[in-house]
């Protein structure tokens, strides 16, 4: 079964770094992935998943809850202002804070109900002008703002270009993360997840590895 290889790949991948057994999360990414497919996982046991669309997730994730028990949900896709308020109620993470509006969204969410989930910054370390996330220089300037706003992000998040090697991605959202003081790492898919547990991954997000290949991309 696909999930017990990537698991063994994980623990494999943290021994051979020096890390300690459970170090790194699995993300299992079951966007637009058919719902048996998602249930064989579940039934295996494995409870941390992370989604890209805010309204998939919500249309499939409580009964889930319900009938499986407690798990843990991240938000791993783009999330625009008028879902966050959706987002935070459903999800324990997310992933792509990416822009100070959402950072004004989430800190004016978070004084009404009293806290939110976990936070990562996506970096946009390949400065690819099409993909959302903090430039790299402009980090620092944009932690302060979520400072100021009373948010605390855990850590760091990106999505390397496609087709260029991944590692040295890795390597610069590690050594932002240490800069700055941050602990969590999501980095590493299906194709460069060892990879990213070597540059201190602490979160990896894998679907198709697990899953098998998405039957279609929406936009
Ligand atoms: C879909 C997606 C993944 C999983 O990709 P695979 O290549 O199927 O492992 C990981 N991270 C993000 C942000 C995604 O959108």
């Amino acid at each position: 079964m696909a999930l017990a290889e990537i698991l063994n790949r994980v623990r494999a991948a943290e021994r051979t770094a020096g890390r300690s057994d459970g170090s790194v999360t699995l993300i299992a990414v079951s966007k637009v992935q058919p719902a048996d497919r998602v249930e064989r996982v579940l039934a295996e046991g494995h409870r941390v998943f992370g989604e890209n669309y805010v309204q998939e997730a919500a249309g499939k994730w409580p009964a889930w809850r319900d009938s499986f028990g407690p798990l843990e949900l991240h938000m791993i896709g783009p999330l625009q202002t008028n879902k966050a308020k959706l987002a935070i109620d459903l999800f324990d993470a997310i992933h792509t804070l990416d822009r100070p509006s959402l950072a004004q969204k989430l800190a004016g969410l978070q004084q009404a109900r009293g806290s939110l989930p976990r936070l990562f910054i996506q970096v946009n370390t390949g400065e690819e002008p099409q993909k959302a996330g903090v430039l790299p220089a402009d980090l620092s300037a944009f932690l302060r703002d979520c400072q100021a706003m009373d948010l605390s992000p855990v850590g760091l998040m990106c999505i390397p270009p496609e087709g260029e090697d991944s590692a040295p991605h890795f390597a610069l959202l590690a050594r932002m993360a240490a800069d700055h003081g941050l602990t969590g790492l999501s980095m590493g898919m299906s194709g460069d997840f060892e990879s990213a547990i070597a540059h201190g991954a602490t979160h990896i997000r894998v679907g198709s590895a697990i899953f098998g290949a998405r039957t279609y991309s929406p936009a």
